[in-house]
């Protein structure tokens, strides 16, 4: 099993600097100790971007250079690791998955929230476990290994800051949970898959939380200029303060010129059903798309992906209902 691991960047590889933690341990000798003695020493390859991020500076042309790393080693590797900072991690894990649905060799994404260097770190569990994960016949597409539990990779959301539990996969099973032996649970959801996709550029998507008392104002000078896209966080099944007219008109006046408008949930756990209620069903009118149970980072990502590859009016939204890699469970009944 010979493995090739993406160094991103992250707490994982950061020293401390008067300024806060920055990259700067010597991830590739401490990876070398990792795997002294085991099976899979010697199998090991590693390359590094350059800078390193703190993956808060991460953006899509940083998902497309990470793609670009996997891509140039598929002769020489059976599977891969991304070792990625905690933060944006579930968005790249996603956005991996679309742009590489093709791709026949799993790829394992983790970090850490303590750096490799401190007592205690959490950087050797999840590492050796990202390269059991790898080594797995049940492992495909990708997932995101943390806190000795695997999800998949479009899954998965950050839900702490400090837990070594780091991430969670709100409307799915996890994959497998660490033990001896590992407990599997779910199967890697596969999906229609995009045959060469176009690389990832950057786009103007606007992700905009519904709160209490929020004016037509102020949601209108949220969207001036009007971005490419929009992803509205409503309440609940996909509520809005829909009485208030203003509102509404900005909303519809983004509709007017054919700007997608997706809507999301606040919810943790959710499956968003326009018109479910009076306050959704404006948003069902205007031709707004469902997030189903799509987490917010499978979202963003994807919509990144559905304008990268240039798609966009019925087709962008045809998409948001259909599964690239597993990202969406779409509701059975009508
Ligand atoms: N700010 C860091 C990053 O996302 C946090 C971490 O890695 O845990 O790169």
């Amino acid at each position: 099993m010979r493995i090739h691991v993406t160094y991103a960047g992250g707490t994982i590889g950061m020293v401390d600097s008067p300024d806060g933690l920055r990259p700067g341990a010597d991830l590739a000798s401490w990876l070398d100790a990792q795997l002294d003695g085991i099976e899979l020493s010697g199998q090991v390859s590693l390359s590094q971007l350059s800078p390193l991020v703190d993956s808060s500076e991460t953006t899509p042309i940083h998902w497309q250079i990470i793609i670009d790393d996997v891509r140039s080693h598929v002769d020489s590797a059976d599977a891969f690791i991304v070792l990625h900072g905690t933060d944006t991690m579930a968005y790249s894990s996603a956005a991996l998955s679309y742009a590489l649905a093709d791709f026949e060799k799993p790829i394992v994404f983790t970090g850490s929230q303590y750096p490799l260097g401190v007592v205690g770190t959490d950087a050797s569990a999840n590492v050796t476990g990202a390269l059991r994960a790898a080594g797995s016949p049940q492992v495909r597409g990708v997932t995101l290994f943390f806190g000795h539990t695997l999800l998949a990779g479009n899954r998965a959301t950050k839900t702490s800051s400090w837990a070594f539990a780091g991430f969670d996969s709100p409307s799915t099973l996890p994959v497998a949970r660490t033990g001896a032996p590992w407990q599997w649970y779910h199967g890697i959801e596969a999906g229609e898959g995009w045959a060469k996709p176009a690389p990832y550029t950057r786009h103007d998507v606007a992700v905009i939380d519904i709160v209490p008392g929020l004016s037509a104002e102020r949601l209108r000078a949220m969207l001036t200029p009007a971005p490419e896209a929009v992803i509205i966080r409503a309440y609940g099944v996909g509520n809005i303060p829909a009485s208030d007219p203003g509102i509404v008109d900005v909303l519809a006046g983004l509709r007017a010129q054919d700007i997608p408008l997706i809507v999301a949930s606040q919810c943790y756990q959710s499956e968003v059903v326009l018109g479910h209620y009076e306050a959704g069903s404006a948003l069902a009118r205007l031709g707004a798309i469902s997030a189903h149970d799509m987490t917010l980072e499978a979202l963003y990502s994807k919509t990144i992906f559905l304008l990268s590859q240039e798609i966009r009016g019925d087709q962008f939204a045809q998409w948001m209902n259909r599964s690239i890699a597993g990202e969406v469970n779409l509701p059975t009944i009508a």
